[in-house]
């Protein structure tokens, strides 16, 4: 298991301990998954042929709820990567007092080598692989890395078409005209930046002197970044799977988005103004991003971006981790004795289950909400928990991952003892 994500994944668990009086039968509890189902997906290519996919749902854990996380579609989806994010869905599930456990899901598959509909095939063939694992009261789907809202629509249809019912609940992230949430689409990056504002204060800092880089330009990535830039921060460099852009005196970040919606890398923006007004910008690889001067660090791509053997050159002096495990654990040690702030995962990309609990709320009563209650009631939760996870990394003395971990182990040990000794 030494060199697995599920490892790194529990060598926080084993941090936090220390830090709790949490039972015995708790901990051993929370060291496996529960379940962990591996499927194979023929789909019809539209060239005739038939293709084999490995598609893999996993629920870490229940005791709080019904499974709740992404699906991920990725051509280096493993099970053990599927196992680590599951892992953390439950921790971040905890952490926000959300009543799921955790869960997720994902499909080894480069999915821009799909046309639009072989990848509908292959979501619908994926729930027919997985429909006697899922439901909205058992584990409920949602997007993640190169997943969307018209996938989560098709997943839904699916499900509804073997149950024979129309069910909602079993996917979040859908569209608004299936049942979807407004807000559910920006949700991971509104939770994110409710989180910063509330961190940088603490700081001393104020927007117009804060420099920005974000690693990652997908859905999280490219939101927040925006949603930073509007809000008066110096976004100096932003990168997609490609590479990267810098610009000291920061970067036009609406501009950034529109070239990209034309499918095309931001390593690729030219200086021209009439196109997006970017001059004097360097090409970086998304490595050199990392280590870029900045005050803030925001990895919104893939996990294991800073390990050991980058986290000693990294400069900035508050890391908000917007993707899922983006800093190993060894990593951390070493960003911490550099006296760097890294705010976790589980905590700064919680908006969007958040919200996705709140679309599966509003599925089960049949009452939607504007987005403005949406945004309110995303921006109260994020707040409070961050202020509660800040306060006992504060009287504890410990990192905010730690502070995080330990905050969502209470929960989970009240619920597990709570159980009794039938699990
Ligand atoms: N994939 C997102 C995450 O990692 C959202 C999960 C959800 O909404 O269930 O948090």
């Amino acid at each position: 298991m030494s060199n697995s994500l599920l490892a790194d994944a529990g060598q926080r668990l084993e941090q936090a301990l220390k830090y709790t009086s949490l039972s015995e039968d708790a901990i051993a509890s929370l060291k496996y998954p529960k379940a962990s189902l591996a499927v194979s997906i023929p789909v019809r290519m539209d060239d005739g042929s038939l293709s084999v996919f490995q598609g893999y749902r996993v629920r870490y854990d229940d005791s709080r709820g019904p499974g709740k996380g992404g699906v991920r579609y990725h051509p280096s989806v493993t099970l053990d990567e599927v196992q680590s994010l599951a892992f953390w869905m439950t921790f971040k599930c905890a952490a926000l007092n959300l009543p799921f456990g955790g869960a997720k899901g994902g499909i080894t598959v480069n999915p821009k080598a799909l046309s639009r509909l072989e990848l509908e095939r292959l979501s619908r063939g994926y729930i027919d692989a997985i429909a006697d694992f899922i439901g909205a009261d058992v584990d409920i789907l949602a997007p993640d890395v190169y997943t969307n809202s018209m996938i989560m629509g098709w997943m839904m249809d699916q499900y509804s078409i073997i149950q024979r019912r129309s069910s909602p609940g079993v996917v979040t992230g859908k569209p608004i005209a299936m049942g979807g949430s407004l807000g559910r689409e920006s949700a991971t990056a509104m939770g994110a930046f409710f989180a910063i504002e509330t961190i940088v204060p603490k700081f001393d800092r104020r927007p117009q002197d804060t420099t920005v880089a974000v690693q990652g330009f997908g859905n999280a990535g490219a939101t927040i970044a925006e949603l930073l830039f509007h809000a008066g921060y110096n976004v100096v460099a932003v990168s997609d799977s490609q590479g990267a852009i810098y610009a000291q005196s920061g970067l036009d970040i609406p501009k950034i988005r529109q070239f990209k919606n034309n499918a095309r890398s931001i390593k690729d923006i030219y200086c021209d103004d009439t196109v997006c007004s970017i001059t004097n910008h360097d090409v970086l690889s998304n490595e050199e991003l990392l280590t870029l001067d900045v005050d803030i660090l925001i990895p919104a791509a893939l996990e294991n971006q800073i390990t050991e053997a980058n986290a000693s050159q990294i400069k900035a002096r508050l890391i908000f981790e917007v993707a899922n495990g983006p800093i190993t654990s060894t990593a951390d040690q070493t960003l911490e004795q550099n006296g760097i702030y890294v705010f976790p995962d589980i905590l700064i990309n919680a908006g969007g289950v958040t919200v996705s609990y709140f679309e599966w709320v509003q599925n089960r009563n049949g009452m939607y909400w504007t987005l403005d209650e949406v945004n309110q009631r995303l921006r109260r939760k994020m707040v409070e928990e961050t202020e509660r996870i800040w306060a006992i990394a504060q009287s504890r003395f410990i990192p905010m991952r730690t502070a995080a971990y330990v905050h969502a182990l209470e929960r989970l040990g009240e619920a597990l003892d709570a159980k009794g000794t039938r699990r």
